[in-house]
């Protein structure tokens, strides 16, 4: 076979893989060149979100929701049993197996759709040509008319807080701990912390989160954020903001066992915490180490990141640059659809991906999803909205299910009355935003969903209810 590719992705995760897929797609010869190896030390591709990032959270995020509700509220339901138990390791290996199989099943689409895999550091160098090194030290260059560098994202590490594995963990570690520790630090309220702090606190875990801002999950709409504090404090998550880490040192004790001593400083001056892991989440940076010879003319911005035009181009011929390791949220799906789009413009075709209308979605519980504008963007941008919502408390299949907590909000623009924003806390909120994001990509109203029909009884009635309260005339509540 020949070692010129029409395109080859540097990167296999949900930017690289989608984006090599389609490019197959579209007839042209493609290769991957992916270094995540998984624990049995073969390729395992997939990039973070399958191997250590969505698919795996979302797998423990599940099974720790059932346990804690097996303690805590199937009670209601007049279900109990006696003892229950949780198995870590049990715990921990079905989220592998399920790990597994989305890995394996990248491999057998490469398979499919024809698309070569590499298993190695891939490294551009001048002239569209990638040297990989592979696990073993062995180099092979290849080349190609275009390049798509998809290296993705690392967690941030804090230099007084480094990662060991063993009591300051990154994301990797925490979604593989052989027990649920006693006492769980966790520091940045993100995304990150609430979804694995809200993992182990559901086993059981005494869990502490220490953010350094004053307000609560800044970036969601205030009102969402508050019932989502609420509902992390009914849950046991301690959640302390103001707080900066200004230390953080392991102590190994004489059976080997260790313990981190936190010293941060709040309002009220300096305090002190003891835990037995520490889990810091305060962000990731892109991933560019050792991509790029020197001679590339690829540039990188003030945060490490790829810099690229609104088509993912670097500027250098031929060469692109998609998903974490580029500007814009550090979303799976953000960085497939940028995927999808490049592989469409290599292939001389109309690639689109519309970053008004990316949603975001939190899987705690309540869950948290948002797509558009908040209310202080609107206001900043002197953009005149209504707003309408509708509690879950009024919904009747959110009571039925025992989850009738939280609302959806909807901000539809004072004189088109075209959906600007739409922001939700509750259950099964990841799903029901994805109405939402058809109906603004539609250039939709709050009429025009307030008009559509939505079964009885669901969810989804909370997102016509709110829509219908746009107007002032929801009918299951007062307007
Ligand atoms: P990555 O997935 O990081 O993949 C990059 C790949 O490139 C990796 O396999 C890496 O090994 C490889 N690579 C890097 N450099 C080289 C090189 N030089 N040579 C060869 N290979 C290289 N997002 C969501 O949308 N929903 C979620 O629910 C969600 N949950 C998350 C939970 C956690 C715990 C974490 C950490 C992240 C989560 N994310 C989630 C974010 C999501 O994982 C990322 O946005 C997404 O994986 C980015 O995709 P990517 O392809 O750009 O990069
Ligand atoms: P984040 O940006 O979501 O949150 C980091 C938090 O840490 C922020 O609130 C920040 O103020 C705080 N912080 C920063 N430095 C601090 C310090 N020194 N002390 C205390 N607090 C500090 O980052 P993350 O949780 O690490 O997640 C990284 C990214 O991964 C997310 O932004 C998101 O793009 C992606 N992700 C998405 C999902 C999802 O879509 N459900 C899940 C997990 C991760």
């Amino acid at each position: 076979m020949s070692d010129k590719f029409d395109v080859i992705f540097i990167g296999a995760g949900p930017a690289g893989y989608v984006g090599a897929i389609r490019a197959a797609q579209l007839g042209l010869k493609v290769a991957c060149v992916d270094a995540f190896a998984g624990k049995d030390g073969k390729q395992a591709l997939g990039g973070t979100c399958l191997n250590v990032g969505c698919i795996p959270s979302k797998a423990l995020l599940d099974s720790s929701r059932q346990f804690h509700n097996l303690v805590h509220s199937f009670d209601v339901h007049g279900i109990s049993a006696d003892n229950p138990r949780i198995d870590v390791p049990t715990f921990i290996g079905r989220k592998d197996k399920i790990v597994k199989q989305f890995t394996g099943g990248v491999a057998a689409l490469f398979k499919a759709n024809k698309v070569t895999p590499f298993f190695g550091k891939g490294k551009l160098l001048k002239g569209n040509q990638v040297e990989i090194t592979s696990p073993d030290g062995a180099k092979q260059v290849i080349s190609a008319t275009n390049v798509v560098l998809a290296s993705g994202s690392v967690p941030i590490e804090l230099p007084f807080a480094k990662f060991d594995g063993k009591a300051i963990l990154d994301n990797a570690s925490a979604l593989d701990l052989a027990e649920v520790p006693k006492r769980l630090g966790v520091i940045g309220a993100g995304v990150i912390g609430l979804e694995l702090g809200s993992v182990w606190r559901r086993l059981g875990s005494e869990v502490t989160i220490l953010e350094a801002l004053p307000d609560f999950l800044g970036a969601a709409d205030p009102d969402i954020a508050k019932v989502a504090q609420r509902e992390f404090k009914k849950l046991g998550l301690e959640i302390k903001l103001g707080a900066k880490l200004g230390k953080a040192d392991v102590k190994v004790g004489p059976d080997k066992s260790s313990v981190v001593h936190l010293t941060y400083a709040d309002k009220d001056g300096e305090q002190s915490l003891v835990v037995d892991k520490l889990l810091v989440a305060v962000g990731r940076r892109a991933y560019t180490d050792g991509l790029l010879a020197a001679d590339t003319g690829v540039k990188l911005d003030e945060r490490g990141r790829i810099v690229v035009d609104e088509h993912c181009h670097t500027g250098v011929d031929g060469v692109w640059a998609i998903g974490d390791a580029v500007r814009g949220p550090m979303l799976a799906h953000k960085g497939s659809e940028e995927g999808v789009a490049v592989a469409e413009w290599i292939a001389g075709k109309a690639g689109h991906v519309n970053f008004d209308t990316i949603p975001w979605v939190i899987y705690t519980e309540p869950e948290i999803a948002w797509a558009g504008k908040t209310e202080k963007e609107l206001k900043d941008a002197g953009i005149p909205y209504k707003v309408g919502s509708f509690p879950f408390a009024a919904i009747g299949r959110a009571v039925a299910m025992n989850e009738a907590v939280g609302q959806v909000k909807m901000l539809a623009h004072a004189e088109t009355d075209r959906i600007l924003g739409v922001h939700m806390v509750g259950p099964g909120v990841s799903e029901l935003i994805a109405e939402c994001v058809v109906a603004m990509e539609f250039k939709g109203s709050s009429e025009d969903l307030a008009r559509i029909v939505h079964a009885h009884p669901t969810l989804s009635e909370a997102v016509h209810e709110a829509a219908l309260s746009v107007d002032k005339r929801a009918i299951h509540k007062g307007n």
